[in-house]
């Protein structure tokens, strides 16, 4: 069929048939995926990981995204980490409802975004919020990195866990959210441990690293804890474009200039 063709089709279906209609969302799947920012990559900045771990742990990830960025266009998400979870503590115990929690766990993550930005602005890397990335390819193009808070900005509707209260999508997701729908070149979950291990390998010694891995095996595998949110996993199933993440260990120097290059350095999870 032309795409002229497909598109009077889908065009008579959106008037005339529901918009859950399997044929209406086929045909309305006809056009090949556009990529808007194939050139850029996000990265995102652990919170607990990286930042909580302070001047150690973040001067040389600024410095390398400094020195990378002159190769590289990144969109830099930040997590939210130790005092994200102790206002979910102090949240939950009030018995307040996860959308309250995502909206107070959300300015953490923007707490994050402003301190690296500090950090960053001499190098001409502005901070972002979500209701101004509308610029991102005006900051891309005049200083190749923008830093932006990784909660995705669900608020109070974010979508309510199958259990407890804590914001199931939060910084992982928010993240790869962005490279996915910009359609980004990679997406680099920079942490403090070398990828996905069996375990956790804080609290077990015995985890050994799985250096590459499909999403359908990692939730077979059915592991007791994971290394990025288990949402995730299944916001990947679906991707267009970024159907392969890595996760890299932001505490060792040159990692984050290696995996933009596209070198394997951490864990490679996939969606194929
Ligand atoms: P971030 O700060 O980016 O949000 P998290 O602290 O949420 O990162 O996640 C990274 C942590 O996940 C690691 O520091 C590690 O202790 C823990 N973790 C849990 N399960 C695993 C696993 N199977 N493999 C590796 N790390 C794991
Ligand atoms: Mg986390």
């Amino acid at each position: 069929m032309t795409i002229g063709a497909d598109r009077a089709t889908l065009e008579s279906l959106l008037m005339t048939r529901s918009l859950s209609d399997p044929e209406l969302m086929a045909a309305s799947d006809a056009a090949p995926d556009y990529p808007i920012l194939p050139d850029a990559s996000v990265l995102k900045i652990g919170g607990q990981s990286l930042m909580d771990r302070g001047r150690s742990a973040v001067y040389p990830v600024v410095e390398e995204l400094a020195r990378v960025k002159r190769e590289h266009k990144l969109l830099i998400g930040t997590g939210g980490g130790t005092r994200a979870r102790h206002v979910y503590s102090v949240a939950a115990e009030l018995g307040l409802p996860t959308g309250v929690l995502t909206g107070v766990g959300a300015a953490v993550a923007g707490q994050n975004a402003q301190m690296l930005g500090y950090l960053m602005a001499r190098y001409g890397v502005p901070v972002v919020g979500h209701e101004a990335f509308s610029a991102l390819p005006l900051h891309l193009a005049e200083s190749h990195a923008v830093i932006f808070p990784g909660m995705p900005p669900y608020d109070m509707w974010q979508r309510v866990p199958s259990e407890g209260v804590i914001p199931p999508y939060r910084t992982d997701a928010g993240c790869y959210l962005v490279a996915e729908v910009y359609g980004c070149r990679n997406m680099i979950f920079v942490k403090d441990e070398d990828g996905l291990y069996t375990a956790n390998p804080k609290t077990d010694p015995g985890a050994t690293l799985i250096p590459e891995i499909t999403v359908d095996e990692l939730i077979s595998l059915d592991l007791p804890d994971v290394v990025v949110e288990r949402p995730l996993l299944e916001l990947m199933r679906h991707a267009r474009h970024v159907r392969s993440v890595q996760v890299i260990n932001g505490l060792k120097p040159g990692l984050i200039t290696r995996a933009l290059a596209g070198e394997h350095v951490g864990t490679i999870i996939s969606a194929a």
